[in-house]
């Protein structure tokens, strides 16, 4: 039989076998805790400290200005919830309206403690305009959230303008980097943002660890107490295995960027053209190229109702593929609010297929999956006509 085809790197990654070879001892033989001082908890430390090293590397920053969360999501409230004092949540913040729950529902809470929330419009390509931004900032705005990719729909942001349009107003720009770091290039050397947030299991890491970048001088309010560890911002005993982890998928991705991103953009732009010979209703969503390398979003015109079938046939035929990302399956079958914000109407904001490519993806698994997916349309077209052709018949 032949193997599964696993095409949703969006929601999460295998680990590379080089990260675990790096994590085992960790989980295994140097077990000490980073705080202890004596040989067990210094080479934990030390273990920690070259992880922060690499994980920074993979950014341009330094070591110090990154904080070790338990998640992207974590990274990404303690980013907007530490812009905020703890008395109040006074202020106006402005983020884009197609970010990550992680960033939307942090907004909302602040929103409930007095927070004044701009939702940036997008444009059809799912892109933030820089005069939307100009816009509605004000002398008061605290902090502005817009995300370098987006992960329903791949397109990436124009980051280094929207930061420098915030950062000429004195205010923080944040940036939810998930899904791009060790994808594309971030270097916060020439891109002013603040805050970073990423995420390990989206690079071939493990999960339930991230980090935030916290740009030298910036004061942020800590969410969690306790003794102190993450200078402060962070405090609990480090998950120092999944922080080794993270600093190996970090220095494997920077590595290896280029390379990778080529291999995956060509692969992609094949599925792509093979796609629009077989199935000529198939549609692009999001930007033709200012996209993530592996990153596909398909539509199916006059289908977009039955994607959610699609996806389960194709899960069935040994692929797994998403339907919008993966935090979505709670709300399958409603119109994803990103194509909503994106100008999609109700019926085609439900279908979307996502389809993204990883570091294992070969072409024979690519040229497999079309034919699949190519015989999975196909039969729903045949039953979706059979089903109105029954219905027609009985009503006539
Ligand atoms: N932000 C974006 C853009 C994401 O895609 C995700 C995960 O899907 C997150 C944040 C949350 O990251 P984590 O799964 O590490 O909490």
């Amino acid at each position: 039989m032949a193997s599964r085809i696993y095409l949703d790197h969006s929601a999460t990654t295998p680990l590379d076998p080089r990260v675990r070879a790096g994590m085992e001892p960790f989980l295994e033989t140097i077990f000490g805790n980073p705080s202890s001082l004596h040989s067990e908890g210094r080479e934990a430390r030390e273990a920690v400290e070259r992880a922060r090293a690499q994980v920074a590397a993979l950014l341009g920053a330094e070591p110090a200005e990154i904080i070790f969360t338990g998640s992207g999501t974590e990274a990404d409230n303690l980013a907007l919830l530490g812009a905020f004092p703890a008395e109040g949540a006074s202020g106006h913040m402005v983020a884009s309206a197609i970010e990550h729950p992680a960033v939307l529902e942090t907004c909302r809470f602040l929103e409930q403690f007095g927070a004044e929330v701009t939702l940036l419009p997008v444009n059809s390509n799912g892109i933030v305009e820089p005069e939307s931004l100009l816009r509605v900032l004000r002398p008061q705005t605290r902090v502005v959230s817009v995300m370098a990719a987006n992960n329903v729909v791949g397109t990436l942001q124009p980051l280094t303008e929207l930061a420098r349009i915030t950062k000429r107003q004195g205010t923080l720009f944040h940036t939810d980097a998930v899904q791009a770091a060790g994808k594309i290039p971030l270097d916060v050397n020439r891109l002013p943002a603040d805050l970073v947030s990423l995420s390990a299991h989206k690079l071939h890491g493990p999960k339930g660890v991230g980090a935030l970048y916290v740009r030298r001088g910036v004061r942020l309010h800590p969410i969690v107490f306790g003794g102190g560890q993450e200078r402060g911002l962070r405090s609990a005993t480090e998950n120092v295995a999944g922080i080794v982890g993270f600093g190996v998928a970090a220095a494997i991705a920077r590595e290896e960027m280029a390379a990778e991103a080529s291999r995956l953009v060509g692969l992609r732009e094949r599925l792509l053209s093979r796609l629009r010979e077989t199935v000529p209703q198939a549609y692009l969503i999001g930007h033709p190229f200012k996209r993530l390398p592996g990153h596909l979003c398909l539509g199916f015109a006059g289908q977009e109702g039955e994607a959610i079938k699609l996806l389960l046939a194709l899960d069935q035929a040994g692929v797994a593929v998403s339907s919008g990302s993966a935090c979505s399956a709670h709300h399958a079958g409603e119109p994803s609010y990103i194509l909503t914000a994106m100008g999609f109407d109700p019926i085609r904001a439900r279908g979307s297929l996502r389809v993204t490519l990883g570091r294992f993806t070969t072409q024979e698994e690519v040229d497999r999956f079309l034919d699949i997916l190519v015989r999975a349309v196909a039969s729903l077209r045949s039953v979706a006509s059979y089903a109105g052709f029954a219905l027609s018949a009985r009503e006539g």
